[in-house]
């Protein structure tokens, strides 16, 4: 529990009189003299003898009080600082201290559309195949996703590149067959708290991709985490995705300290989607760095043949081009990621 001020005790006079007289030696000449210097961090004592009553906490303090904060989601913290989940679909492990891109279009529209994206982004480095089928849309007169029809373009799409499929699942009643098609199934930010969709995709049994809400707390988004291993289903991975704000310049706030947090505090796999967070393609190679540089295990993009055309997110999807390129930059961080091996770190 954090120490607040009415319990903290005075602090004896010596020790502090003898820290004000050395931080005077260091303050210039024509500064001083001119009454009480401000003490920085609460240490220094003023004539009273009394220190200044800002908290000062130690690291250690500071873990103490997010177990606190985060203690809703005990299955969802590390236990030592060597407890990770290693989340496996298809061939691919996420978690392992490898970095896994995730990368396809926002909807499934076509065929054609598809197979090229999957083709490319395999090429690429992608392991896994991204592409909604259920949609969520704000309009009720946009694009709504191709249903089972788009269920069936994945599974043929995983036939032909060996990518493993991550697809949106929206009502608990679809989640049995989102599961007989995706290797991955993907909970939207919208329903980050439909906690009867939570329980259906967890006893499908296949590993999920828990997306934050939009207005939701890293606490919240470990609470939902919570129930889906509650339901038995230990295989959750994170996905920041930008989260509102009061600045309209991106279409979120990509939240690159709620990685840091959730690779410091939880067991589970952390992944970033720089593209939702930053609504357009051009921020979207940038907003991947910083995201490795988080120490995120991986990446879900949104990739197009033709963005200009897409049905879906057009304007933050990378074309194939885009993609290659992101890719290619992206490699030497990866490898300093790895090198720095902080993906599997953690404060004890
Ligand atoms: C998506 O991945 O296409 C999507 C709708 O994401 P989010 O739920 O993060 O908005
Ligand atoms: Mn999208």
């Amino acid at each position: 529990m954090s120490e607040t001020i009415q319990q903290r005790p005075l602090r004896a006079k010596g020790k502090a009189k003898t820290e004000r007289e050395a931080d005077a030696s260091v303050i210039p000449k024509e500064h001083q003299g001119h009454g009480e210097i401000p003490s920085l961090g609460g240490g220094a004592a003023g004539d009273s003898g009394l220190v200044s009553p800002v908290p000062q906490r130690s690291g250690v303090e500071v873990c103490d009080a997010w177990k606190d904060q985060f203690a809703d989601a005990p299955d969802v913290l590390k236990k030592a600082p060597d407890d990770h989940q290693i989340v496996k679909a298809g061939d691919v492990a996420v978690g392992d201290g490898s970095f896994v891109t995730m990368a396809g279009p926002c909807s499934v529209e076509t065929e054609r559309q598809l197979m090229e994206t999957a083709q490319r982004v395999a090429a690429a480095g992608a392991r896994i195949l991204r592409g909604g089928a259920f949609k969520p849309r704000s309009s009720p007169y946009a694009f709504q996703g191709l249903g089972l029809e788009g269920l069936k373009l994945l599974a043929q799409a995983r036939e032909a590149t060996g990518l493993a499929i991550v697809t949106e699942v929206m009502a608990a009643a679809d989640a049995p067959m989102v599961a007989e098609y995706a290797d991955i199934l993907q909970i939207g930010s919208r329903s980050m708290e439909n906690y009867a969709l939570l329980e259906a995709a967890a006893r499908t049994g296949r590993p999920i991709l828990l997306k934050r809400g939009m207005v939701a707390t890293i606490a919240d988004l470990l609470r939902s985490a919570q129930c889906v291993v509650s339901y038995g289903n230990p295989n959750v991975m994170l996905c920041e995705r930008g989260i509102r704000t009061f600045e309209t310049a991106t279409r979120n706030t990509f939240d690159v300290s709620a990685i840091v947090v959730l690779k410091e505090i939880a067991r589970l796999p952390v992944i970033a989607d720089p593209s939702h967070a930053a609504g357009r393609r051009r921020m979207v190679p940038a907003l991947a760095r910083s995201a490795v540089a988080a120490g995120a295990d991986g990446l879900i993009v949104e990739v197009h043949p033709d963005p200009e055309r897409a049905w879906s997110d057009g304007e933050q999807s990378l074309t194939l081009v885009d993609f290659d390129t992101m890719m290619a930059d992206l490699a030497p961080w990866c490898d300093l990621r790895a090198a720095c091996s902080y993906a599997l770190e953690t404060v004890a």
